[in-house]
C-alpha cells in the first residue's frame, strides 16, 4: 500500500484516524517534502508567485478574556494597557494605504470601551475613506447581532482563530467553554464574511489526536482563512514554562492544511517569524500565501505582547512593508497590492 501522506494528496477527503497517521509523518524527511511540493504546486494553480498583505492594526490590548496562554490576558495585570482612539486607527490606515496596503485587519483583545456602536462607527469610517479596501474583524467571541451590525457596516471578514477543537484540551487553556467559538464561526460564514479560523501549533496538553481533531474541524466548516502558528510563551503566564510549539510541525501543518483547502488564504504568521528568523519564508515555501505586517504605532507595538520575544515591533511599518518585500522575493514570490480575496 502507498504511504498515508501519497494517500492523502491523492484524495485529502480523511478522517480522523487517517489525519493522526499522516500527523506521525511530520518527522519523515521524505513525507515532509512531498507534502510541501504538492502544496507549492497547489497553491500555484490558484495564485501563482502572488503573496497577498493584510495591514494588522493592533488597536486594543484590552481585555476581558482570560486564555492562560495569552499575554494581554486579564488577569496580567503588568501588561500595560492602551486603546488607539479612533483618530489612531484612521492615520494607521492612512498610512498603509499610501504603502499600498488594500486590505486593513482590526485586532484587539475583547475590550467593552469599544461596544458594538462603536466598532460600527470605525467600520463605516474605514469603509468610507477605502470603500476599495477589505476590512478584517478579529476582535473575538460576539453575539450573531453584533457580527450582523458589523457585517452590515462594511466589515468583509473575520479572524477567529477555534485555538483547538477538542473541548477537553480547549477547557485545559481557557476558563470558558470552546463551543462557543465553534458556534461564532458558524454564525460568521453564514452572515457572509470571508471566514478565518485555526490553530495554534504545539500549545500545552495538545496531542496528536488533537491536531487531528482541528484538520477534521477545517475540513468540516470550509473557512476561506486558517491562521496558525507555534505556541510561545509568555513570561506572565502560567504556561511560562512550557516548551514552544514546533517551526518543523506548523511547516508541515501549513503544507496539509493547503492540499486539504486548496485556495484557503493561508498566512506566514509573526509567531512562525518569532520561532525561526527565517520562518515566514520558510512558510511560504510550505504552502503559504498571506502575510501581515504590522501597522499598528511603534508606541504601542510592544505592548500588544501575546507571547514573549515577538518581532517587528520596534520598526516603522514603512520598514515593515519594505523588509516584507525583500523577505518575499528571497524566496521566489511577490508581494501584491491587491485586496486578495478567497477566489
Ligand atoms: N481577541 C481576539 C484576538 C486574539 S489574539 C480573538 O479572541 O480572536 C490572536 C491570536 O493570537 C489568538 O487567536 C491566538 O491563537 C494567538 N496567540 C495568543 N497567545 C499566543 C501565544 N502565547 N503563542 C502563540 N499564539 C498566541
Amino acid at each position: 500500500m502507498k504511504p498515508v501522506y501519497e494517500r492523502f494528496i491523492e484524495n485529502p477527503d480523511f478522517t480522523k484516524p487517517d489525519f493522526i497517521e499522516l500527523i506521525k509523518c511530520a518527522e519523515d524527511p521524505e513525507a515532509v517534502r512531498r507534502l510541501k511540493e504538492e502544496a507549492v504546486r497547489i497553491r500555484e494553480i490558484y495564485y501563482g508567485k502572488k503573496v497577498f498583505t493584510r495591514g494588522l492594526i493592533e488597536y486594543t490590548n484590552y481585555c476581558k478574556n482570560d486564555c492562560y496562554y495569552c499575554g494581554i490576558r486579564k488577569s496580567n495585570t503588568n501588561a500595560k494597557r492602551y486603546r488607539l482612539t479612533e483618530d489612531e486607527i484612521m492615520a494607521c490606515c492612512e498610512n498603509g494605504y499610501e504603502l499600498g496596503f488594500r486590505t486593513f485587519v482590526l485586532q484587539g483583545g475583547e475590550d467593552a470601551y469599544y461596544t458594538d456602536d462603536r466598532m460600527v462607527a470605525i467600520i463605516k469610517k474605514i469603509k468610507e475613506a477605502y470603500p476599495e479596501c477589505a476590512l478584517t474583524l478579529s476582535i473575538g467571541e460576539k453575539s450573531y447581532e453584533s457580527y450582523k451590525r458589523f457585517r452590515e457596516a462594511g466589515a468583509d471578514r473575520y479572524l477567529l482563530r477555534h485555538e483547538t477543537a477538542n473541548e477537553e484540551h480547549y477547557r485545559k487553556l481557557h476558563p470558558e467553554k470552546m463551543s462557543v467559538r465553534k458556534n461564532c464561526l458558524y454564525d460568521l460564514k453564514k452572515l457572509g464574511y470571508q471566514v478565518g479560523a485555526g490553530m495554534m501549533v504545539g500549545s500545552p496538553y495538545q496531542t496528536t489526536e488533537d491536531l487531528a481533531e482541528d484538520l477534521v474541524f477545517l475540513k468540516e466548516l470550509q473557512p476561506e482563512m486558517v491562521g496558525i502558528g507555534p505556541f510561545i510563551p509568555h513570561h506572565d503566564t502560567q504556561f511560562a514554562k512550557e516548551p514552544a510549539g514546533s517551526v518543523e510541525m506548523t511547516l508541515f501543518l501549513l503544507a496539509v492544511i493547503r492540499i486539504l483547502l486548496p485556495k484557503v488564504l493561508l498566512p506566514a504568521t509573526t509567531a512562525l517569524g518569532t520561532m525561526d528568523p527565517l520562518g515566514r519564508e520558510k512558510g511560504l515555501q510550505a504552502g503559504a500565501n498571506v502575510v501581515m505586517p504590522n501597522l499598528s504605532p511603534v508606541k504601542n507595538r510592544k505592548q500588544y505582547e501575546l507571547y514573549d520575544n515577538k518581532i517587528c515591533t520596534g520598526e516603522e511599518a514603512a520598514e515593515c512593508r519594505g523588509c516584507m518585500g525583500r523577505r518575499v522575493a528571497s524566496v521566489g514570490y511577490e508581494l501584491v497590492t491587491e485586496r486578495g480575496d478567497a477566489v
